[in-house]
């Protein structure tokens, strides 16, 4: 088999915009008898013809059932191709967090400094702190607001995590800076995506080397299921592609074909995630107990000329600063039917949390009121509405 044939998937064809690959991508219905969907193929041993044929499996299509099967191979091109001309290869991972943490450690030099915003999503602060440093790396944390602050730190970097907008509280950082000071400083960046989605950016066609996602949330869509994937450009493609290789590192067979049955929907969840998301957004600016509104969509919001810029669109994750502070945000919270009161997010269903920042951010401290954060499901919107009035009510009666 050519080195062509072995990396070629399921067809797919370049011309194809997002919605196209996300309905087509990965299927090849007459390899198998013209069932619209391919089968889940679980595998270890892959059975060769003759020994000529097992001694030469290494570097074929499939040489084993960690390595690759038609259900991986499936998403991993539809992954890649909603990348764009970037992309140079998926490789899909157990969980976000293992996203993060295997791009973070593909790119590192040995005794190097990774740097990572000071908003980033929590573990993958707490990955810096403690396990980078078991392997002699050290995690030094950047103002994602401030390019003299990153520009100050990058000397003797090797890499560079962006995640826009901010975890929790969602500043969006100006990232075309952030990517052409790290190139300069000779480090590669990494962006955690897992807000946008590649619907809403695609960072690899913004000079970014490796784009991290957590499919859990809106790749899966349904909250059954944990994966994570990283897509990288085709100079750190052969560094990520070894260290999953050698790592042994795989998703789930049953999480990848939940995660190609959510991508079939995500472009029209997304749609629905973001209108009620910037209804809700635009009705809590004007409830006397907001102090205001984070959500790089709205006019008044300090990202919203990069948000412009960059994204141009939302999810159905954003947050709010509560007058008042944790008592105030737990009654709030416990007043709440409809929002459930949860971690993680991206599937069809509203959730709230309370934010727990003070031990989340180093170099800006959080100043202001306690933080919800709401994910903003598929309910109808005048429902969802009654429920945060309820939470606001419940405010009132304390
Ligand atoms: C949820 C999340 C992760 C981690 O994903 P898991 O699949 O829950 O491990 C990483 N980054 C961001 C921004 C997330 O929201």
């Amino acid at each position: 088999m050519s080195e062509d044939d072995a990396k070629s998937g399921p067809p797919h064809d370049p011309a194809w915009h997002s919605d196209t690959i996300l309905t087509h991508a990965g299927l090849a219905p007459h390899d198998y008898h013209g069932f619209v969907n391919p089968p889940v193929v679980r595998a270890s041993t892959v059975l060769h013809k003759d020994a000529d044929a097992l001694l030469a499996r290494s570097g074929i299509r499939y040489p084993y059932g960690l390595n690759n099967t038609p259900t991986i191979e499936a998403l991993t091109t539809a992954l890649t191709a909603l990348e764009g001309d970037k992309a140079a290869g998926t490789v899909l991972l157990p969980s976000g967090l293992a996203a993060v943490a295997i791009a973070i450690m593909a790119v590192m030099r040995p005794a190097s400094k990774v740097l990572i915003p000071d908003n980033a999503y929590y573990p993958s602060r707490r990955f810096g702190d403690v396990s980078l440093a078991q392997f002699g790396g050290e995690a030094v944390y950047y103002d994602p607001l401030s390019i003299d602050d990153l520009t100050a730190k990058l000397d003797g970097a090797s890499a560079v995590l962006i995640e826009a907008p901010g975890s929790l509280t969602f500043e969006l950082p100006d990232t075309a800076k952030i990517v052409a000071a790290a190139r300069d400083a000779g480090a590669l960046t990494i962006f955690d995506n897992t807000w946008a989605t590649p619907l809403i950016y695609r960072p690899l066609d913004h000079g970014v080397d490796l784009v991290a996602y957590a499919g859990t949330k809106y790749f899966g869509g349904h909250s059954d299921l944990m994966i994570g994937s990283i897509t990288a450009n085709a100079t750190t493609w052969p560094r990520l592609a070894r260290l999953h290789k050698n790592l042994g590192l795989q998703a789930g067979t049953e999480e990848i074909w939940l995660t190609l049955r959510g991508l079939r929907t995500m472009s029209v969840r997304l749609e629905r995630h973001e209108k009620s998301a910037l209804a809700i957004a635009k009705w809590l600016t004007a409830r006397p107990e907001v102090e205001r509104v984070l959500c790089p969509a709205l006019p008044d919001d300090p990202g919203h000329a990069l948000w412009q810029r960059d994204f141009k669109r939302i999810s159905g994750l954003f947050g709010f600063v509560l007058k008042g502070g944790m008592p105030e945000a737990k009654r709030f919270l416990n007043a709440l039917r409809l929002f459930g009161l949860g971690p993680s997010w991206g599937g069809f269903e509203s959730l709230a949390v309370v934010a727990e920042l003070d031990y989340a951010r180093t170099i800006r401290p959080w100043t202001e009121g306690a933080v919800i954060r709401l994910h903003v499901g598929l309910e109808d919107v005048a429902d969802l509405i009654t429920d945060l009035e309820r939470g606001f009510a419940a405010l009132a009666d304390g």
